[in-house]
């Protein structure tokens, strides 16, 4: 007997499933979240949390817990061949600017930045429900019927959030082509005796291995990353790991005894595996996180692009299924998503193979890359539909484009006060933003328009002119409910932009 209609059902409760509940519970959209395993998962491996995922996790409404127990800037001490050749924090001048907030990555256990989202979920009354495993998904009529080693449930909608071995990959039929490649390593959360927590330790022996354990804030436990040569046969295996194999791993690559691992909490073999799924949305069911793409942890991206596909796509479904915007919003999902992916994929490659000749080079001073690109602030959605930019814009030079990330700068608040853009992008609406010599268009604009789900935000504060305008007087934008500018144009544009508010489903 099936439940009740949901709107949507989420399978999979790691990163990218919590982060698309929760987009979705906030905009009252009947959602359940289920996960086939009996807890919440206990290990580190996802640690990187990087500028553009904090920027989501302020709308969310978490990143102040997640700043508690994260490491901004922690140093890197890098040994090679014994030798120790770097020690310090790649990150350790990046300040905040005023139209970039967070400026660097966040080091965290994946299991406190998955439990932090559970809490917040929690405060929209909805609790992962744990063992639960589904095991096909068929459309029926207007739904998912979705049946589970338990029942049957039934959904508007189903987003695959269920990992790389992804069972919503396979009901729909898609292709997971790529390849896996012969690099490989240990990963486990351990104690560790013998070294101060203070920062994260790369070892790398050009004969021997490469050994890395990072610690973490307010926590007895490291992440330990390692493999050694000499542990692979002919055919390129390598043993199950146990504390044993992690000792000796550490020992080859050092070169010494003094380090003492203890109290594995998880343990676990990757091997690198660069796949992209055929297609990220099939009818009512769409795919995301490692259910669509796996690459090399290299660069920790995995974690960060789950999260900001299920952030494309939340608002997307809300809207649609509110009826306040076109199904067709929902083509925009994987038309923005699947080229993001592709770049993930180019990026962690390229990073793994700088990594791996790192590893054999005595004269390597980094082993893992810190790169700007991997911070994520860059990426954006200027090829897609849903990117309008007027010809009046057009013309000028400098500034932002739309399909831009929109960045943080100042603004006056309701009450006449200055504060950030990011403060009055916050929540689940979008935002018309009218700086300079658009502020009037933007406040003329929302009370012709029915924006229920808008916010007029004005700003004549130079600097942030200049973020956004360059050397213009002003400019006319929309901001997306995730933070992309969708609609770029001029003071005399506001006619396009009402009509882009209807697109987006942000009017009435
Ligand atoms: C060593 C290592 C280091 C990494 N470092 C980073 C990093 O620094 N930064 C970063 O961003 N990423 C990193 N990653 C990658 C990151 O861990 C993954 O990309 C991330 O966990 C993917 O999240 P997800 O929610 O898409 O999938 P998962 O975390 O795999 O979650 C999938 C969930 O679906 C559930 N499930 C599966 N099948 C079913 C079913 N049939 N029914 C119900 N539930 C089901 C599973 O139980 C699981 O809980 C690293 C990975 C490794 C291995």
């Amino acid at each position: 007997m099936a439940g009740p209609m949901l709107d949507v059902l989420v399978i999979g409760a790691g990163p990218t499933g919590l982060a698309a509940a929760l987009e979705l519970a906030r905009r009252d959209v009947a959602v359940r979240i289920i996960d086939a395993a009996d807890r919440p998962f206990g290990g580190s491996r996802g640690k990187g949390v990087t500028a553009r995922t904090q920027e989501i996790f302020d709308d969310l409404g978490v990143i102040d817990d997640l700043e508690r127990v994260g490491w901004r800037h922690q140093p890197r001490r890098v040994t090679v061949g014994g030798k120790v050749v770097s020690d310090s924090a790649p990150d350790a001048g990046a300040e905040p600017t005023p139209d970039r907030p967070y400026p660097s990555g966040l080091i965290l256990p994946q299991w406190r930045t998955e439990e932090i989202l559970r809490n917040r979920l929690r405060e929209s009354d909805i609790q992962v429900d744990y063992g639960v495993r589904a095991i096909s998904a068929d459309v029926v009529d207007d739904h998912v019927q979705v049946t589970t080693e338990r029942d049957s449930l039934r959904a508007r909608y189903v987003i695959g959030c269920d990992g790389g071995h992804s069972g919503v990959r396979e009901w729909i039929g898609a292709r997971f082509d790529g390849h896996g490649g012969m690099q490989a390593m240990y990963v486990g959360d351990v104690e560790v005796a013998g070294l101060a927590p203070d920062r994260w330790y790369q070892w790398t022996d050009p004969t021997a291995g490469f050994a890395a354990l990072c610690p973490f804030r307010d926590s007895a436990t490291w992440q330990f990353q390692g493999v050694q040569f000499a542990a692979f046969d002919n055919d390129g295996e390598f043993a199950e790991p146990s504390l044993d194999t992690l000792q000796q791993t550490l020992n080859a690559v050092t070169g010494e005894r003094a380090i003492q691992l203890s109290a594995p909490t998880w343990m676990s073999r990757w091997r690198v595996n660069v796949r992209l799924s055929d297609r990220f949305r099939e009818g009512r069911m769409f795919l995301a996180g490692d259910a669509a793409h796996v690459h090399s942890p290299a660069g920790g991206l995995g974690m960060n692009t789950g999260i900001q596909d299920a952030y494309n796509l939340g608002w997307k479904l809300a809207a649609v299924l509110d009826g306040r915007a076109d199904e067709r919003l929902l083509e925009t999902y994987a038309t923005e998503r699947v080229p993001i992916a592709e770049w993930t994929l180019g990026v962690s490659t390229a990073g793994l193979e700088k990594m791996t000749a790192a590893m054999q080079d005595s004269t390597a001073t980094t082993l893992i890359p810190a790169t700007e690109d991997g911070q994520q602030l860059g990426l954006g959605y200027r090829w897609s539909s849903l990117s309008h930019q007027t010809d009046a814009y057009e013309t000028r030079s400098g500034g932002v484009q739309a399909g831009d990330r929109a960045p943080d700068g100042r603004c006056t608040g309701p009450d006449g006060n200055i504060i950030r853009l990011f403060d009055a992008f916050r929540g689940t609406h979008a935002a018309v933003l009218g700086i300079g010599d658009a502020a009037e268009a933007a406040q003329a604009l929302t009370l012709r328009v029915n924006v229920g789900h808008t916010r007029t935000v004005t700003s004549d504060i130079d600097q942030t002119r200049n973020i956004y305008c360059g050397s213009s007087t002003g400019g006319l934008y929309v901001v997306r409910p995730d933070g992309y500018i969708g609609f770029a144009g001029t003071a005399d544009d506001d006619g396009e932009a009402a009509a882009y508010l209807h697109l987006i489903g942000a009017a009435d």
